[in-house]
């Protein structure tokens, strides 16, 4: 006999009543997102760690905890009244979430290996909960760095080299001039010591003293100051007159749907594409081998002369109007009409196509961040990957870019930052400033990586 539930109806009824919006609920409640920003990879006695996370129905929860052989603190939390079911929708732009993680956090923390744990939950009825975990190093020593190079004579806008040794546990060393990095690399017949060329800008002063620095992972860094002494660099003024010729030439050739008047629009592509274009060239620094691709001088471009010096501060004048003013960072160089164009010294070619100003432009990097570049050519013969030797030809001479007439403009570049090619082309001051710097250091005691 089949038994007889009483009120099943009524019940399911009721069940429903309570179910259907319990589904509802269940159905509008939205799964918080977040991230690490960035993931960290190291800590040492407090390291800040930042998650980005957005919640469309608000954080119940927010909560941080740092384990390690199951000891854990916690680093952040808060906790929100629930809405389960009066929530709403709120703000989906993501909250940042800052917490410090380290020692000071977990007194018991030792070197070695350690969790970060986030979880955040959404203030709704299904209140999902989203975690995030990361493996970091614990890094409580910071590395140090001792100085090798003794007394180094740099000119502003002139290139030195360092040599030195991080010691302890380290992913970047180099040297810091103002706010720019130059990285080094291992230094030739040593296990130990590195070496990072380095420049000066053409207006440094002398409160702008270059450090050597190491830094470790967890973001402890050591610096040691370089001796350092400053030699300034004699400025010439040079003024350029502008002629229609020219303004119709490069305008027609840079700037062809451009408006206004020629003498602004000239000026605009003297500052902005200027600037452009030397961003782009300073990116190059990337591209650099890690070793020196040469052992020796550079070489000027044979049998051109020099039509202007390096840094010359440049007034561009219209009709007795100044245009603008620039600096130049690089040689000019005349020598007859399409001449072939060489290479300065062994490496390889990394660019080569028209760039704003430039014109049609290479690139030859000699590792270690020293980089030549060859402007305003009228055809180019190199390709980026091609690997080159000292007079071997990259193109034609021209008047691309922000050119009145066929010349050569010669850059140099050290990790991105335009030096002057004149102490490059000196074989005397290569090797002293340079390649004996390298040479003939042994390894020091200590140091490991
Ligand atoms: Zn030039």
């Amino acid at each position: 006999m089949k038994p007889k539930v009483p009120g099943r109806e009524v019940l399911l009824a009721a069940g429903g009543l309570f179910l259907l919006p319990a589904a509802a609920l269940w159905l509008l409640s939205e799964r918080p997102e977040a991230e690490w920003s960035p993931r960290p990879v190291a800590i040492a006695r407090r390291t800040t760690v930042k998650v980005k996370a957005s919640s469309p129905h608000g954080f119940r929860r927010v909560r941080a905890i740092l384990e390690q052989d199951g000891r854990r603190a916690d680093l952040y939390s808060i906790q929100n009244p629930p809405t389960r079911f009066t929530f709403r929708k709120g703000d989906r732009r993501p909250r940042e979430f800052t917490f410090a993680a380290g020692q000071d956090q977990l007194p018991e923390l030792a070197q070695g290996k350690a969790r970060l744990i986030v979880e955040i939950t959404a203030n709704d009825f299904r209140a999902a909960a989203e975690r995030l975990v990361a493996e970091v190093d614990v890094q409580l020593r910071p590395p140090s760095v001792m100085v090798v190079s003794g007394r180094i004579q740099v000119t502003q806008g002139g290139s030195g080299v360092a040599v030195f040794t991080p010691v302890g546990s380290w992913t970047a060393a180099g040297v810091r001039v103002g706010d720019r990095d130059f990285p080094s690399y291992p230094l030739p017949g040593s296990s130990t010591s590195r070496f990072a060329l380095f420049g000066l800008p053409h207006n440094a002063g002398a409160e702008l003293l270059p450090v050597v620095f190491a830094r470790n992972r967890a973001g402890m860094e050591a610096t040691a100051p370089l001796n350092v002494s400053l030699v300034r660099l004699p400025r010439r003024k040079r003024d350029l007159k502008i002629d229609d010729r020219f303004l119709r030439k490069v305008i027609e050739e840079l700037d062809p749907a451009g408006g206004g008047s020629p003498q602004d629009r000239y000026a605009k592509m003297n500052r902005e594409l200027r600037a452009r274009d030397n961003r782009i060239l300073e990116s190059l620094r990337a591209k650099t081998e890690p070793k020196l691709l040469l052992s020796q001088s550079l070489e000027r471009w044979p049998g051109a002369s020099v039509q202007s010096q390096f840094a010359d501060l440049r007034t561009y004048n219209y009709r007795g109007r100044r245009l603008d003013e620039q600096v130049h960072l690089g040689v000019d160089l005349a020598s007859t009409k399409q001449a072939p164009v060489t290479a300065a010294g062994d490496g390889k070619v990394i660019f080569a196509e028209p760039l704003g100003i430039y014109g049609k432009c290479v690139v030859v990097d000699h590792g270690c961040g020293l980089q030549s570049i060859y402007a305003h050519l009228s055809s180019l013969r190199a390709k980026p990957g091609d690997l080159v030797r000292k007079g071997q030809e990259l193109g034609l001479s021209g008047a691309t870019g922000l050119a009145g007439g066929d010349h050569l403009h010669f850059s140099l570049q050290v990790g991105g930052l335009m030096v002057n090619p004149f102490e490059w082309w000196n074989p005397k001051w290569t090797e002293k400033a340079i390649f004996s710097q390298l040479a003939g250091i042994t390894d020091a005691p200590s140091g490991k990586r």
